[in-house]
């Protein structure tokens, strides 16, 4: 028997493959990386530790439709979970299908997450997905109804778990002395759709674009997001890595309509200028409509106001930055611009929040093995 099993590399889907495999089947791990959440190199370690094999996916535009207009909405920020796992377990369902594989397992544990993992959106998502019987929680099961494997006698419904709630410390116990793990991952969604400091950019993309693509997804990743007006916004660089992103995002065929502006004597932030009044990627000598020039204006101030006035006020001639306008290359003079300066950043923190470290997880050896009390609903 094979089983596909969508493995983020997190505890609970480790278990859920080690639990299936000690029922003698064979795993195929199954990750999904989306615009906004890439854990194909944490999930590729644990994958070899536990033994399994793994297959990385990616969504596609796909993905940022299911984030403009998500069936199910979305849970406490930007983080269309019911709809994000419905999609994972579709991919699943393929590749079950393309290998030949019985089902789909999922490290989901009932009422852990408040936002996808309730015994309603469970069965939710087993519908949606179409998987229906096929799809199996290894870790719930016992307090789920029976899958189709449990009812043909192809799983052994005793011998899967009945966790519920939030509490990890029985699972860390159980994977402890269950299976011997000694390493347990934090627990951390790692996607950035759930955090405070990342969900105002991306409201602010969703606003004002109806169908947004990967490469505004990739614009959110960089920099200070600064809106000037309902056609256009600035992304200025905040370090090297930034600005040589922005470089990258204009070269990008695929890229919505943008300008660059890149310091050209003195130091300081280059500027991603995204508006529908930029031409085409590629276009020579394109017309600048009178709009066009007075939003790169409004971008050099803002280069200025994040660079370091000592070193541009002493640039011979006056502070000018290079503008990439389609195919060409123009120097334009920058002043500064109190009307500029009045445009608020659209962060709630100036940095994204810090990712938790991956360290052992805190729960004592001794913690108690899983008993018959181990529920923790809520
Ligand atoms: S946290 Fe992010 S990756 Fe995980 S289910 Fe929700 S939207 Fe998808």
């Amino acid at each position: 028997m094979k089983a596909i099993v969508l493995f983020s590399g997190g505890l609970d889907s480790i278990l859920a493959a080690c639990l299936l495999k000690s029922q003698g089947v064979e795993v195929v791990g199954l990750n999904m990386v989306t615009p906004f959440h890439d854990c194909s190199k944490e999930s590729i370690e644990r994958a070899k530790e536990i033994g399994i094999e793994l297959v990385v996916r990616h969504f596609g535009e796909e993905y940022m439709q299911l984030l403009a207009r998500p069936k199910w909405g979305y849970g406490a920020n930007v983080n269309p979970c019911l709809d994000c796992r419905v999609a994972m377990c579709r991919e699943a369902k393929k590749l079950m299908e393309e290998i030949g594989a019985d089902f789909v397992a999922t490290g989901e544990v009932s009422g852990q997450r408040p936002n996808s993992q309730k015994m309603h959106q469970l069965a939710l998502i087993s519908r949606e997905s179409e998987l229906g019987g096929k799809l199996v929680r290894p870790l719930s099961a016992r307090v789920l109804p029976r899958t189709e494997m449990e009812a043909d006698g192809k799983l052994d419904r005793e011998k899967l778990r009945s966790f519920t709630g939030r509490s990890r410390t029985k699972l860390v116990a159980y994977a402890r002395q269950a299976f011997g793990l000694k390493t347990i991952p934090q627990p951390s969604t790692g996607c950035v759709l759930c955090e405070n400091s990342y969900a105002p950019r991306v409201r602010d993309m969703l606003k004002h674009k109806e169908n947004p693509t990967i490469w505004d997804a990739k614009a959110l990743a960089w920099g200070r997001r600064l809106r000037i007006d309902e056609n256009a916004y600035c992304v200025v660089g905040r370090r090297l890595t930034d600005c040589q992103a922005l470089d990258a995002l204009f070269a990008d065929p695929a890229r919505s309509r943008c300008v660059l502006l890149s310091p050209d004597n003195y130091m300081g932030a280059s500027v991603l200028l995204v508006t529908d009044e930029a031409p085409e990627f590629g276009v020579e000598n394109p017309e600048i409509s009178e709009k066009l020039e007075s939003y790169i204006q409004t971008a050099g101030a803002l280069s200025l106001r994040f660079s370091n006035p000592e070193k541009y006020s002493s640039a011979p001639g006056g502070p000018a930055c290079r503008v990439y306008v389609g195919a060409t290359k123009i120097l334009v003079p920058v002043r500064e611009d109190p009307e500029a300066d009045k445009i608020a950043v659209i962060m709630e923190s100036n940095e994204p929040e810090k990712k938790k470290e991956a360290k052992p997880d805190e729960a004592p050896e001794s913690a108690p093995a899983e008993d018959a009390s181990e529920r923790d609903s809520e």
